[in-house]
């Protein structure tokens, strides 16, 4: 069993062979990977040492603590936070193998190719078809709202290859090349004024059959391995205290009384309160994770964590006044991450009306939380049992 005194050997391995501050940035990735201590949790080979998850904190403030460089993971963080568990849970040895080093080190960035035009809540709705043609699957359809695709190489897919099963069932999970020549990428400009997100075209796309990640017709419940992370990744993030919105707004109440009034005061210590309440519940779910795969739980974190964000990036609008108005940047960029921190209070007022959106919308979310953690009766499914291809559309 590989303790926390064994993780401070390997670290200290790890350092002397390769000084951070006389090694190239990526040399030491890959060292870091190939010494089992990028995720310890996982397998030995594949970047871990099959090691507590909790223990990642040890690794972590050891290189830290001695300049290392880190693997920038708020650039990379769908395919952290949501292709490597699917990975790891579902793929072949051969697919492990050749995805998850330049995942973790992030010589290669993931996006994911779910959501479409008639298909967001109701994702099994989808309709983008692979049709098999010998080992390979071609595929045709419309995805929508794709964060990162101009900066991806690779994508997880989910897309439709039994039309004549009912929508849940009729499924299959594929990783798809971005560099394909059948895959077109448009920008789609967001309230901020950014380009994050996309919208990608596929056509005559070709997938081998090596990539595809589960059984055929099993890619809903592949599918759930990721949505389930993608809310923790989201939501559960560790932060230390003041570290998410309310840090900004809690600086400015700090800095700026003439600002100050009775009535803010009074919301922002409830505001601030509840931060720390949902930070703390989010190491809780992190210990839980460490006990095994995410639940449904993960949606209620993210739930309180789009709900949060508007408010508190609304009261700090609110206290700044007319300043709050201004904002910094409208031209067209294509980001490479959501940075809420580093930028105006206008910014971060604008971005997190998309928070009760992305990774499922906060009713959807009630939903689960309602269904599958209290337990309630679930809403009428009147399609369940009907082929996907007798659905109105
Ligand atoms: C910033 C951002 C980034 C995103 N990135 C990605 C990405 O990288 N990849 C990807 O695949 N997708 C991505 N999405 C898409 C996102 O997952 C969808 O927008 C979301 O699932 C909602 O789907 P929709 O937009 O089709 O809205 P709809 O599903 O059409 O919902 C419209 C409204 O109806 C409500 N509604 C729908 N069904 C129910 C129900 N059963 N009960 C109660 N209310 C309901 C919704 O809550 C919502 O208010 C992103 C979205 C945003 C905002």
């Amino acid at each position: 069993m590989t303790d926390a005194t064994e993780l401070r050997r390997r670290t200290k391995e790890l350092l002397a062979a390769h000084p951070p501050a006389d090694t190239d940035r990526l040399d030491f990735l890959r060292a870091r990977f190939d010494a089992g201590l990028a995720w310890v949790h996982f397998p030995e080979g594949l970047g871990g040492l099959g090691a507590p998850r909790s223990l990642q904190a040890v690794v972590d403030a050891e290189l830290e603590a001695a300049g290392a460089p880190d693997n920038d993971p708020r650039r990379i963080g769908i395919g952290l936070g949501m292709a490597a568990p699917t990975i790891l849970q579902y793929g072949t040895q051969e697919q492990k193998r050749r995805f998850l080093k330049p995942l973790w080190t992030g010589e290669e960035v993931w996006c994911q190719l779910f959501s479409e035009p008639g298909a967001g809540s109701d994702l099994a709705a989808l309709g983008t078809r692979a049709v098999r043609e010998g080992e390979e699957w071609v595929v045709n359809g419309q995805k929508v709202w794709t964060s990162s695709a101009h900066l991806a190489r690779w994508a997880i897919l989910i897309a439709r290859t039994d039309p004549d099963a009912p929508k849940h069932r009729g499924i299959t999970y594929f990783v798809c090349d971005m560099t394909d020549p059948g895959v077109e990428v448009r920008p789609l400009r967001q309230i901020t004024g950014e380009a994050e997100f996309n919208e990608v075209f596929l056509t005559d796309v070709r997938i081998p059959d090596a990539h595809r990640l589960g059984e055929v017709g099993d890619g809903w419940r592949v599918a759930q391995t990721t949505l389930n992370n993608e809310r923790v990744a989201i939501g559960g993030m560790r932060l230390p205290r003041e570290g998410g919105m309310i840090g900004p707004v809690a600086k400015t109440w700090r800095e700026r009384p003439e600002l100050r009034t009775h009535d803010l005061h009074q919301r922002l210590l409830k505001l601030w309160v509840e931060a720390e309440v949902a930070r703390l519940t989010g190491e809780r779910l992190r210990q839980q994770l460490v006990a095994g795969q995410p639940g449904p739980e993960g949606a209620g974190m993210k739930l309180a964590f789009a709900r949060l964000n508007q408010e508190i990036s609304g009261l700090e609008v609110e206290l700044r006044g007319e300043e709050g108005l201004l904002y910094d940047d409208w031209t067209m960029r294509r980001p490479e991450l959501v940075d809420f921190t580093g930028r105006d209070a206008g910014y971060r007022y604008l971005r997190s009306k998309g928070n009760s959106i992305e990774g499922g919308t906060s009713e959807v979310l009630l939903n689960i939380v309602a269904e599958r953690v209290l337990g309630l009766p679930a809403e009428p499914r009147t399609d369940k049992d009907v082929a996907w291809k007798d659905l109105a559309r």
